[in-house]
């Protein structure tokens, strides 16, 4: 089995000997465990050495870590992948607007190999930025499924069903639904298959009650959208006399099953709803403030409640980026300044919401660094103004770097990105830009 030494690596403030073994982590010891010698400084550091063997018997690989921080991977909990090809092309205006001016028209024109381009890019961002698993939503999951598995990436793919409450399209999707399900018997271990009903005003209460027994049936995740804007609670309370959450709940879907990105408006019963039935909500607080979709997620109330937090960034058209630090640093300011408490949201917890708690939503053993959890896992360059002096690492993780700092990131055993290079990364940028191109006529748009 492939083995990988990380050497005298910053771990919570101790240097440790992390010992990869397969996909998983075997040991993780004080520093000088697991003698490498000199054969580190030879080769400069972090490059590849005892190329023609196992270094002093110990592994295939050793990185020397000296220099460096581990963490583990972030879990983006909602993500729509191939959203990358709509980066700033819905600025400053109201998300309906948005919605039917720019999405709706771009996406109409998508077709399979264009998705395949604009996630290949997301998994570069997000490896990029220390995120070794996403939970994705989107059009064409094949092209964004293909993607993450060839870039290394851990992730869950789900069917997404809208129907505008139209009978023939819930025919169609019941049928297509099934078909997906059954060619994902053939992924790889590194992906998920689930099932993501997009939200309560694009989804039928038959069809919700439907994908809910079909989930049941064959265990798997639903991944939804929930209670992200006023508007769409105020209809609900009209249409069904009762909030978002109620209606979920009534439908028979709130569950340890469900996955309930944003989950932002909500009153106290649908709180207790949330936690009672141990839902996995994902907080995307940049996209939350970009849409202006509101700020006041319940944080501390979800979590007593029962309830697990994970976090996420939401499509690039509406956060722009794909970086969990840079999430994990607005969650927390907007946290302490709505509860006008500096203490809201401290560091550890907010690691975890970011690797741990996502992890398992998704039904994973990873998010730590410990014996026997999944090799997933970044490594921090800290030679870098922001982790100098470093007396609280996390603190400098979160508030004074970026994305940026990470060097080298590790997903189920794998290196996928080392000294920040990942293997053919010009190519996906130039292809982006030319599939971008094509989906995006500014010459049209100008004329307009
Ligand atoms: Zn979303």
């Amino acid at each position: 089995m492939k083995t990988i030494l990380i050497s005298n690596v910053l771990l919570h403030k101790e240097r440790k000997d992390v010992l990869i073994e397969g996909n998983r982590i075997k040991a993780v010891e004080p520093a000088g465990t697991f003698p490498v010698g000199d054969l580190g400084k030879k080769t400069g550091g972090a490059e590849k050495v005892g190329g023609a063997g196992k270094v002093a018997g110990v592994a295939d690989k050793v990185i020397d870590g000296a220099r460096k921080a581990v963490i583990p991977g972030f879990v983006n909990a909602h993500a729509h992948s191939a959203m990358t090809l709509f980066r700033g092309v819905g600025e400053d205006v109201p998300l309906d607007q948005w919605l039917r001016e720019r999405i709706w028209p771009y996406e109409a024109k998508l077709d399979e190999e264009m998705v395949y381009w604009g996630a290949k890019l997301a998994c570069v961002e997000m490896i990029r930025t220390g995120t070794t698993t996403f939970n994705d939503m989107y059009w064409h999951l094949n092209g964004c499924k293909r993607a993450a598995e060839e870039m290394g990436l851990r992730s869950v793919q789900s069917f997404t069903w809208l129907d505008h409450f139209n009978d023939d399209t819930i025919k169609e999707n019941k049928k297509l639904l099934k078909q997906a399900h059954k060619e994902s018997a053939d992924w790889s271990p590194l992906t998920t298959f689930a099932v993501s009903p997009h939200a309560i005003y694009t989804v039928a209460k038959k069809s919700f009650r439907y994908i809910n027994s079909y989930a049941k049936d064959n265990d798997l995740l639903v991944h939804t959208h929930l209670a992200e804007t006023r508007a769409e609670m105020d209809q609900a309370e009209h249409e069904y006399g009762m909030s978002p959450t109620e209606y979920m709940n009534k439908l028979g879907l709130m569950s340890p099953n469900l996955i309930a990105a944003h989950s932002l408006w909500l009153s106290s019963d649908d709180i207790k709803i949330l936690g009672d039935n141990g839902v996995h909500t994902v907080h995307n607080p940049n996209s939350n403030l970009k849409l202006a979709s509101g700020y006041k997620f319940k944080y501390n109330e979800l979590r007593d409640a029962g309830a697990n937090i994970c976090l996420g960034t939401d499509g690039c058209a509406s956060s722009n980026n794909l970086d969990m630090i840079d999430s994990m640093k607005t969650a927390a300011l907007l946290q302490k300044v709505w509860r006008n408490d500096p203490g809201a949201t401290p560091l550890k917890e907010l690691m975890d919401v970011a690797s741990l708690n996502g992890a398992k939503a998704l039904r994973l053993k990873a998010g730590r660094i410990e014996p026997g959890y999944l090799a997933d896992m970044a490594l921090v360059d800290m030679a870098k103004p922001s982790f100098i002096p470093n007396h609280y690492f996390l603190a400098n993780l979160v508030y004074a770097a970026n994305g940026e700092c990470i060097d080298t990131v590790i997903c189920d055993g794998n290196i996928i990105m080392e000294n920040q290079y990942i293997p053919g990364q010009e190519e996906i940028f130039a292809k982006v830009q030319e599939v971008a191109d094509k989906v995006v006529d500014y010459k049209k748009r100008k004329k307009k």
